[in-house]
C-alpha cells in the first residue's frame, strides 16, 4: 500500500490500482467503468500532449482494451444531480415544509463536505443533500442498472475514474458503503467499488502499452452514458452553478430559459465569484424572485468567505453557493496529471467550456435518457424513490481526531 498526502488535505491516497487490475481478470463478475467529467480535458497529459487532445470515446476505447465490459459517463449522473439539486434549491427558496435552510451549499466536493462535518458543523443543514455525481452513479449501477441486467449487485465491480484522492474517501462514508443489499452474499456491497485518478488511470493505460490517442472513438454506454454540455461544466469552478441555474430557471418560470446560457460573472479563476439572477413568474406577472449565487473554490478563500458570511458582511449574502476545495475545481484536483504549465488551469477551463458549446444539449432536463429514468424509475426529482438512492446525510466529525 502506498499513501500520499491530497492537496487538498481530504484524505490520504489509498492505491486501488492493484484491486483493479485482479478485478479485470476475474470472468465472473461485470466490469464496469465511469468518467468524471474533469478526467477527459486532462487525460492527454498523461501522454504528453496538451489539454484536451484526447477525447471521451478514445478514454472509452482504452478501458475497453483494458478490459471493462460497460464504460458509462459521470456526465449522466452529474445532470442527473442537477435535476435533484435544482429542485432542492427551488424547494428551499419556496420555504416548502421541511425544506432546508438558505443559504444552500453544493455537496458535489468530497474536500468540502470533509472541512463542513471537521471544522463546520454547525452548517450541515445548509448542504444539499444529494450525492455527489460519482455517488449518484454508483447507486445507479449496483440498484438499477445490475438488476436490469438480470445480475446481482455482487457481481457487478464498478470502478469510477476521477480527478482526486478525495473522491476515493466519499466511496466509502459510512453513509454510502454497503448502500445495497445483496441477495448473493446476503449482506450489503458498496456501490463504487473501486476509485482511480486520472495519474492512475494513465499509469495503468502506459502499463498496458495503450495508446490512447492513437485509437478510434467510441461512444459511452447506454443508458447511463448519455449527457448535456451543463454537465461536463462540473469540471471547472463554477460550473456546477451554471448547470444547475439553467435548470432551475426553466423549471421556475414555467419553462422560460435563461437569457443567456453563459454566465460570464461566475466563470474564471477569480477566487470568489457572485452574481444576481432574476427568474421571472411562470405567469410573466410581478417582479419575480431574485436570487443571489456565490462561487468559491479553494480551502483558503471557501475559510475567508465563511467567515465573511458569518460577519454578516453584504457582498457575501447569498442564497446558493457552490465550493469547491481545489483551485479551478475539479481540473486542478490533485489526482489530475502533473503539469509545468503555468497556464494548464486555463487551458483545461477554455476545454471545459469548448466541450458545453459543442454539445447539441446543454441543459440538464433535457437529457432523453435522464427523462427515461425519470419515467420507469424515479418517478420525479425528489421523490421517494430518487431520495432513497440519490441522497445522503451528513456528520458532525468535529471530536474526530483523524
Ligand atoms: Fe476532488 Fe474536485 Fe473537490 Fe478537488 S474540487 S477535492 S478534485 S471533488
Amino acid at each position: 500500500q502506498c499513501a500520499a498526502v491530497c492537496p487538498t488535505g481530504a484524505m490520504r491516497e489509498r492505491h486501488e490500482l492493484f484491486q483493479v487490475i485482479d478485478a479485470l481478470e476475474d470472468q465472473s463478475r461485470v466490469k464496469v467503468a465511469a468518467v468524471a467529467p474533469s478526467v477527459r480535458v486532462a487525460m492527454s497529459e498523461e501522454f504528453g500532449l496538451p489539454p484536451g487532445r484526447v477525447s471521451m470515446g478514445q478514454i472509452v476505447a482504452g478501458l475497453k482494451l483494458l478490459g471493462f465490459d460497460y464504460v458509462f459517463d459521470t456526465n449522466f449522473s452529474a445532470d442527473l444531480t442537477i435535476m435533484e439539486e435544482g429542485t432542492e434549491l427551488l424547494s428551499r427558496l419556496r420555504k416548502d415544509p421541511g425544506a432546508g435552510p438558505l443559504p444552500m451549499f453544493t455537496s458535489c466536493c468530497p474536500g468540502w463536505i470533509n472541512l463542513v462535518e471537521k471544522n463546520y458543523p454547525e452548517l450541515i443543514p445548509h448542504l444539499s443533500s444529494c450525492k455527489s455525481p460519482q455517488g449518484m452513479m454508483g447507486a445507479l449501477i449496483k440498484n438499477v442498472w445490475a438488476p436490469r441486467l438480470e445480475r446481482d449487485p455482487a457481481d457487478v465491480v464498478s470502478v469510477s475514474v476521477m480527478p482526486c484522492t478525495a473522491k476515493k474517501g466519499e466511496a466509502h462514508r459510512p453513509a454510502d458503503r454497503g448502500a445495497t443489499y445483496s441477495s448473493k452474499i446476503d449482506g450489503p456491497v458498496p456501490n463504487n467499488d473501486y476509485v482511480l485518478t486520472t495519474r492512475e488511470i494513465g499509469r495503468l493505460f502506459r502499463l498496458r502499452k495503450i495508446a490512447l490517442p492513437a485509437l478510434d472513438a467510441q461512444v459511452p454506454d447506454d443508458p447511463l452514458g448519455e449527457s448535456t454540455g451543463a454537465a461536463v461544466l462540473f469540471g471547472a469552478t463554477g460550473g456546477v452553478m451554471e448547470a444547475a441555474l439553467r435548470t432551475a430557471y426553466e423549471l421556475a418560470s414555467g419553462g422560460q430559459e435563461l437569457p443567456k446560457m453563459e454566465m460570464s460573472d461566475i466563470r474564471g479563476l477569480q477566487g470568489v465569484k457572485s452574481s444576481r439572477v432574476c427568474i421571472p413568474n411562470p405567469d410573466g406577472k410581478g417582479p419575480g424572485a431574485v436570487v443571489r449565487v456565490g462561487v468559491v473554490h479553494g480551502t483558503a478563500e471557501t475559510r475567508a468567505l465563511l467567515e465573511r458570511m458569518k460577519l454578516g458582511d453584504p457582498a457575501a449574502q447569498f442564497d446558493f453557493v457552490e465550493v469547491m476545495a481545489c483551485r479551478g475545481g475539479c481540473i486542478g484536483g490533485g489526482g489530475q496529471s502533473k503539469s509545468d504549465d503555468a497556464l494548464v488551469l486555463q487551458k483545461r477551463m477554455a476545454h471545459v467550456y469548448n466541450l458545453d458549446e459543442k454539445s447539441e444539449l446543454r441543459k440538464s432536463h433535457d437529457n432523453p435518457s435522464i427523462q427515461k429514468l425519470y419515467e420507469s424509475e424515479l418517478g420525479r426529482p425528489g421523490s421517494a424513490r430518487s431520495h432513497a438512492l440519490l441522497h445522503t446525510h451528513y456528520s458532525d466529525r468535529s471530536e474526530q481526531t483523524t
